[in-house]
């Protein structure tokens, strides 16, 4: 595990384990036609419309609304899972530039499912490939084991072992997805990010870093991952609920401290300190805090810090808490003009 040095008010730039800035714009979306009653339908009464009704520009706008909102909570490094099933090509390469400049470093990767036809799966492949071909920062993404064909789950394998990286996988999140284990082991290496793992066995036999998403999992009421229970190393992500990792380490922490009343916060902050294993470049990356102890125990119990000043490779992005390379002011303003937009097409989709 990284074990950056933590001085009083500074730590290394904070790392998101598992994103998804295209639900920057989701909120305020139409309700849908339906009250989802579990999982499944939440993806397909939510995400899978709001993913259909992706374009460029609604790509573009969360995507730089995220990044903004990621560097106010001082996180500098996002490692990103995209899917826009209407606007595959190029999509990864619009989220990089985006993050750029804003000052924000993201790994992309983009989802591949079957659900739109092995064609579908066949171009999100294509994606991912040209985004690592021509040099981008990234991973193999996979959506899920359970929408996604045997064929197309060893050609994101096949394909990220060429490329030297590792694939991105939504691993056994509900319990439709509990059989992901035996589909994928024999494929799953060190360098994958296996996401929730909530249905997984404790024996998985799955390699990889479990991304455990605590409020995610509540907030889909699909259970508790219980992530202490792995052998593998753990990261914390957001799952798309912002990139605010000290919250999302306060309710790691708390969800496990509901489980195990000895729990102590120092362990949810191992959590988080595995994005440095996953993201090194985060570790030279510096965030002076507005809290002048950044210890895991008073962190746990302060919910009102956030970061005074970032500077990512070198360069200041955040000054007196405002991003320097972009007008945050004017990047919500375009995200709100396109957040109306997307949500007018769900209305008519
Ligand atoms: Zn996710």
């Amino acid at each position: 595990m990284a074990t950056a040095a933590l001085t009083a008010n500074q730590t290394p730039g904070l790392v998101c384990a598992h994103h998804h800035l295209y639900s920057a714009l989701a909120r305020g979306m139409p309700t849908p036609p339906r009250t989802p009653t579990g999982f499944t339908e939440i993806l397909e009464l939510v995400w899978w419309r709001l993913d259909r009704a992706l374009d460029d520009q609604s790509i573009r706008w969360s995507a730089m609304l995220g990044a903004v909102e990621a560097l106010e909570r001082g996180c500098t490094a996002i490692i990103d899972h995209h899917e826009s099933p209407n606007a595959i090509d190029g999509s990864l390469s619009i989220i990089a530039e985006a993050c750029a400049e804003v000052g924000v470093r993201v790994s992309c990767a983009y989802g591949i499912t079957d659900r739109h036809g092995a064609d579908g799966a066949r171009r999100g492949l294509a994606e991912n490939e040209r985004f690592l071909q021509e040099g981008g920062r990234g991973m193999v993404g996979v959506h899920a084991g359970f929408t996604c064909s045997d064929e197309s789950l060893e050609a994101a394998a096949g394909l990220a072992a060429d490329r030297g990286v590792g694939v991105h996988v939504h691993v056994a999140e509900g319990p439709v997805d509990a059989g992901a284990a035996d589909r994928l082991r024999h494929l799953a290496t060190d360098d994958w990010l296996l996401v929730h793992g909530v249905h997984l066995p404790d024996d998985h036999g799955l390699a990889g870093t479990i991304v455990h998403n605590a409020r995610s999992n509540m907030n889909n009421a699909v259970g508790y991952a219980r992530p202490i229970r792995f052998a593998n190393p753990v990261a914390l992500g957001s799952d798309g609920i912002g990139a605010d990792m000290l919250d999302e380490f306060r309710v790691a922490y708390a969800r496990h401290r509901e489980d195990d009343v000895t729990a102590s916060p120092e362990v949810a902050w191992g959590w988080l300190a595995t994005g440095w294993d996953l993201f090194p470049e985060a570790v030279a990356d510096r965030v002076t805090w507005t809290y002048t102890d950044m210890d895991p125990w008073r962190l746990a119990f302060t919910t009102n810090v956030g970061p005074r000043t970032v500077e990512v490779d070198g360069r200041v992005v955040l000054a007196d808490g405002r991003p320097t390379l972009v007008d945050a002011d004017e990047v919500r303003a375009r995200a709100a003009e396109e957040a109306a937009r997307l949500h007018y097409r769900l209305e008519d989709g």
